[in-house]
């Protein structure tokens, strides 16, 4: 068990560690119950740090023997490591320990999935493999010996020899443990080879279970494209002469960006037209492009300890948008990726969990890789590099990566990069960092002579333990349209700096209609009252796409708010300006497609709470649903042939033109169903030869109420595909209506395929129960209930995913009084275990404070 008094850790206590590591050494004897891991570290003192005790942390681990310079050594144990004498000068330190991955549930260290050998040490797991300063800022190059029978041997680096039962590694690069990683297995691989800029000839390899080596062609497309666009776009090349991908079925995150070998949640890398979805493969480009991209923004420069997560984070996130924006739709992809900010970090920013996007506190790192660093983390980098422009921001990036190349670096020395680049003092806006919650912007206009004044005021509302907010620094992209819909100012990026501060465009001869936050240039929340008639203008005229999708957005949520609160009827001017946008063939389809979404039910909540209305979930679902069945009914004509959009004429491929149209085509047949009874999503599901149209075809015949058939083919069809099955697990109860949500989950938990201690199962229902908003917020606790009957049950398995998934709970604050009590007791009855880790605990004494 953990520790039963959690240590905080801050910031401000930052000490480099007593000594520095010349090299390691590392042989593992391979073997389910019984591991035996020998190091061989070379220390030295480092003449930068503080005196201090001798310590190396360790978890879980049985230490057999350890000497210093040949000589055996009794160091003392705790819970967290060890502490031993040693001598004033240089050593080599030699340790043998005992480890079990077969009984390592938690997928933390060195654990067993499907009877292979793999790891996961960041952020803290290299403690549970062997005695170690396990703390980025420790860098150091490894040695790496595996003795086992299993056919694939693989580690960080460069292959070193290997022979019968054997194989060794060297990786030349200096790196942090967490970045250490080993796998050993019965696998297969999909080989490729790149050549880099310069002409290195590297190794690609995917490696995955037999049966799989189908699904990789998609994946190292993607990485190969990963490799040439770092070239082409930062100037970084490659550093070894092979790089591999391991897919593994139990794993807690996306993927691992381990020097040379990347771990990937089999869901992230392996797909095929069948089996995957054209969400699918976006998504495994984007991560396999991200974890490539950490090579240099993470590995080559690593954190100098964990507060520094978003300098490899936001930094690595925002490379890998701009990459999908480069190779898809720029417009499309900045929609995509504002709805997920509001979705996912906005209800972090304004509750209970809000930190900033450097933390300055915590008690288990685990609980930080949050959308707050990572896509908050990204924002802040977009508004660097909109306020320094394109060419200082290259500039700016060279530098950083001349200068720190081989450093564990701090956001500090980042802004550092930016100041010497451009001259430019950063002091301000190094708020973004620093401060938590989000700014909210309110808006004066003016209207004089010619002259139109645009005066803003930013507040930011109080989040734990900040009570008061600066003035933040932030872009603001404008640009102004005339009367007759003419862009008479094109966008210009306004540097607001104060509390409240105006300016002023002069000239002009009538009075211009605004275009505010173009592209959302700042992560802020606009409140500003506008005339429906403005947005309506807006909708048909912007030249900027991200705000013309903004404009209907805001129209449907004024929309869906009056038939919440006043059972108002659905808002035909808007359906009607919006059917302008679906049947004008010059759009993207995929623009298209994103203009008919609608605002989520999360989000209608959150607007109603700050608007001072108390939300019932059951009320939005019912507005919600009949907005969309208003709008199956005001464009039944063109439904057909928005559909067909979706039958695309050549053979299958999951670019940005094929699934945009057959975006296109999904939300006109989910339309459809809603008028023809699942008539048409039933053929749609006959004819697929894809999982994209099968899988839209079966989400329409589940919310029709017509799926019962089509659900036991389905599973009849996929039920020896794992990634397939979590789909036909999480498709049920997502697509659930609001009185069998919870019931439907708990029915699919008693299913013999419901494998609870995989992740990807359990979040398969239990996650798409808590996304499921209406169904999750039953009014007598049923959702809540079954969510923390769960949880209570993973955590002494699993501390890592358990807390996660108690962020369900963040925004209990913002219902009626008798759900904030059902949900407060639940949180208390997960609080109130014996033994429960320090992942959740933390993470329950947050939500509650
Ligand atoms: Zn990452």
């Amino acid at each position: 068990m953990k520790d039963a008094a959690p240590q905080t850790v801050y910031l401000r206590d930052y000490n480099p560690f007593g000594w520095r590591i010349e090299d390691v050494s590392l042989t593992f004897k391979l073997a389910p119950e019984a591991t035996r891991v020998t190091s061989r570290i070379r220390f030295a003192p480092n003449p930068d740090a503080p005196a201090q005790d001798f310590f190396l942390h360790g978890e879980d681990v049985t230490l057999l023997r350890a000497s210093i310079d040949g000589a055996e050594v009794t160091p003392e144990i705790t819970p967290q490591g060890l502490r031993c004498a040693v001598p004033d000068g240089a050593f080599t330190w030699e340790a043998e320990v005992e480890i079990a991955p077969a009984s390592n549930t938690a997928l933390e260290g060195l654990y067993m999935s499907g009877g292979m050998y793999c790891t996961q040490c960041e952020a803290e797991g290299f403690r549970k493999i062997t005695y170690y300063p396990d703390r980025p800022d420790v860098m150091a190059t490894f040695t790496v010996r595996i003795e086992s029978d299993m056919p694939v041997l693989l580690s960080n680096g460069n292959p070193a020899g290997s022979g019968d039962g054997w194989a060794e590694w060297h990786d030349p690069w200096p790196k942090p443990a967490y970045l250490f990683a080993l796998v050993a297995g019965d696998l297969r691989n999909h080989p490729d080879r790149f050549t880099t800029r310069s002409g290195r000839d590297v190794e690609l390899n995917i490696w995955v279970r037999p049966g799989d080596e189908g699904k990789c062609a998609w994946g190292m497309e993607a990485l190969k494209k990963s490799m040439t666009w770092d070239e082409d776009v930062y100037g970084r090349e490659y550093d070894l002469d092979v790089f591999n991908i391991v897919a593994v079925d139990d794993f807690n995150m996306g993927a691992m960006e381990n020097k040379g070998l990347n771990i990937f949640n089999s869901a992230a890398v392996l797909a095929s037209p069948e089996t995957a979805t054209d969400a699918n493969f976006e998504r495994i480009e984007s991560i396999i492009a991200h974890e490539y991209f950490h090579n240099w923004t993470g590995n080559r420069i690593t954190c100098r300890d964990w507060f520094q997560l978003c300098l490899k984070e936001g930094l690595t996130v925002f490379r890998d948008q701009q990459f999908t924006s480069d190779l898809r739709s720029a417009a499309v992809k900045r929609i995509e990726d504002v709805a997920q900010l509001r979705a996912r970090q906005f209800p972090e920013d304004q509750g209970p969990l809000s930190h900033p996007v450097r933390p300055e506190s915590f008690q288990e790192i685990n609980n930080f890789y949050t959308a707050t660093v990572y896509e908050k983390g990204a924002e802040v980098i977009g508004m660097l590099k909109r306020l320094v422009g394109d060419e200082a921001y290259a500039k700016a990036l060279d530098l950083y990566f001349d200068r720190h190349d081989g450093d564990a670096a701090t956001i500090e020395d980042w802004l550092q990069v930016f100041e010497d680049a451009t001259g430019r003092d950063l002091s301000q806006f190094k708020r973004w960092y620093s401060q938590a919650g989000t700014p909210r912007l309110s808006i004066h206009e003016d209207w004089q002579d010619g002259t139109y004044t645009l005066t803003f005021t930013q507040v930011t509302k109080p989040t734990p333990g900040q009570p008061d907010k600066a003035p933040q620094v932030i872009p603001i992209a404008v640009g102004l349209l005339s009367p007759n819909g003419d862009e008479v100012v094109p966008t210009r990026m306004l540097e607001m700096t104060e509390g409240r501060q105006s300016f002023a465009f002069e000239g002009l001869s009538a009075r211009p209609v605004p275009s505010i936050l173009r592209g959302f240039s700042a992560p802020v929340v606009l409140d500003r009252e506008v005339p429906a008639e403005e947005r309506a203008f807006l909708l048909a005229h912007d030249t900027d796409p991200f705000n013309r999708w903004e404009s209907s957005r805001s129209l449907a949520r004024e929309a869906l708010l009056a038939m919440i609160r006043d059972g108002a009827a659905p808002d035909l001017a808007w359906i009607d300006a919006l059917g302008r946008v679906l049947r004008d063939d010059t759009l993207d389809p995929a623009f298209r497609a994103l203009m008919l979404g609608l605002p989520s039910q999360s989000e209608l909540a959150q607007v109603l709470h700050e608007k001072g209305a108390t939300p019932d979930p059951d009320a939005i679902y019912v507005a919600t649903e009949a907005m969309a069945d208003a709008l199956a009914q005001r464009f039944e004509p063109m439904l057909d042939a928005l559909a067909e959009q979706a039958r695309v004429d050549a053979p299958y491929a999951p670019d940005a033109e094929q699934s945009g149209k057959r975006a296109l085509g999904g939300a006109a047949l989910a339309l459809r169903s809603r008028l023809d009874g699942g008539e048409a999503a039933q053929a749609q599901f006959e004819a697929a030869d894809n999982m994209t149209l099968q899988l839209s075809a079966l989400t329409c015949l589940i919310r029709a109420g017509a799926a019962d058939l089509a659900l036991g083919v389905f599973h009849d069809q996929w039920q020896d595909d794992r990634l397939v099955m979590d789909k036909w697990f999480g498709l049920q109860v997502a697509a659930a209506g609001p009185a069998e949500a919870a019931a439907v989950a708990e029915r699919l938990t008693r299913h013999p395929a419901f494998d609870w201690k995989n992740p990807n199962r359990f979040r398969a229902v239990l996650g798409a129960l808590a996304m499921n908003h209406a169904g999750f917020h039953r009014k007598d606790g049923a959702g809540y209930r079954l969510l923390a009957d769960w949880l209570i049950k993973l955590d002494p398995l699993n501390p890592q995913t358990t807390a996660r998934m108690c962020s369900a709970f963040q925004t209990w604050w913002r219902y009626d009084s008798d759900r904030q009590a059902l949900m407060k007791a639940e949180l208390e009855r997960i609080a109130a275990r014996d033994g429960l880790s320090r992942d959740t605990a933390e993470m329950i004494g947050r939500i509650l404070s």
